[in-house]
């Protein structure tokens, strides 16, 4: 049995750490690697993004052989295929699988969605991988992960949580989106002369205008997981992520319950967990040793 290795490419950052059962063995390898000259990985071409990856992965391994690597990064992931990349654009339509395929043909390769990674990883380290679980990152975007990974697409961070035409700020363009609201970069956009925190600061203080956005922001988080709720099942979910520090866990508990009224549908709730590299690292390999599912990869 050779090294199962997980990746977190998250954000500008690179985090790649050897997995054994639910915990993450010798030191998280980091690009850029702290105090160190690294190219950014924002201005790095695609090809060079999987040159980069596959010497980390290969340094991670330390010569040992790969039995699996998941890598979970930002976006839409399909079969493979960086379809969506939101922080690092110039990925978009890069096959990152048949990439390293190439360089570690014997190895189980997944790429998948960073938020899914996160679910894996909350459902591993919380002894829980025979539960389904949900998870909201907030942070420039919005994400959403389920473990098990289903088929599908799960966009859920946008998700139209209201129907006023002006709510348009929503990084990929669409009108009312969750992110639109809840997205950092939306609510810098929306409070041009503010920050997210002065927002929330000044929210806490009573603040009309704050808080109601604050509200607004609570109401969005509450209907997008009403929404889950409502064709999957009642649940725990977690939130995570910078902007998780916004939460007011019984304003959301208390918008929840406005909407969802049917007794079987009863039951959810939310708690904010913080998720360092090492949780996504581990749920990406997780789901790298599993079968992968058709259509998710
Ligand atoms: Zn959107």
């Amino acid at each position: 049995m050779g090294h199962v290795i997980g990746v977190r490419a998250a954000g500008e950052a690179l985090a790649v750490g050897v997995v054994e059962g639910d915990r993450v063995v010798g030191h998280v390898r980091r690009y850029p690697e702290e105090g160190g000259r690294s190219d950014s990985l924002i201005e790095m071409p695609a090809e060079t993004f999987g040159e980069l990856l596959r010497r980390q992965i290969e340094q991670a391994a330390a010569g040992a052989d790969i039995e699996a690597v998941g890598i979970g990064m930002p976006g839409i992931i399909l079969e493979g295929v960086i379809a969506e990349s939101p922080n690092l654009q110039q990925l978009k339509g890069l096959n990152l699988r048949a990439l390293l395929s190439g360089a570690f043909p014997s190895t189980a390769i997944l790429i998948l969605n960073d938020a899914d990674a996160l679910a894996a990883g909350i459902a591993a380290t919380r002894g829980q991988l025979d539960k389904v679980t949900r998870v909201w990152t907030l942070g420039a975007g919005l994400g959403f992960g389920r473990y098990p990974r289903t088929e599908g697409i799960w966009e859920a961070g946008h998700c139209v949580v209201t129907l006023d035409p002006k709510e348009r700020f929503c990084g990929c363009g669409g009108v009312g989106h969750l992110e639109g609201v809840l997205g950092h970069r939306a609510m810098r956009l929306r409070f041009l002369d503010m920050e997210p925190e002065e927002i929330f600061q000044h929210a806490v203080e009573g603040d009309e205008r704050c808080r109601n956005f604050a509200n607004l922001w609570h109401r969005a988080l509450a209907g997008a997981t009403a929404s889950s709720i409502h064709l999957e099942a009642p649940g725990k979910f977690y939130i995570t992520g910078p902007n998780s520090k916004f939460v007011e866990t019984g304003l959301l508990h208390l918008y929840l319950h406005e909407m969802v009224k049917m007794s079987t549908l009863q039951g959810s709730y939310f708690e904010v967990i913080p998720t360092p590299d090492e949780i996504a690292i581990i749920g990406a390999a997780v789901n790298a040793r599993v079968k992968p599912l058709a259509g998710r990869m």
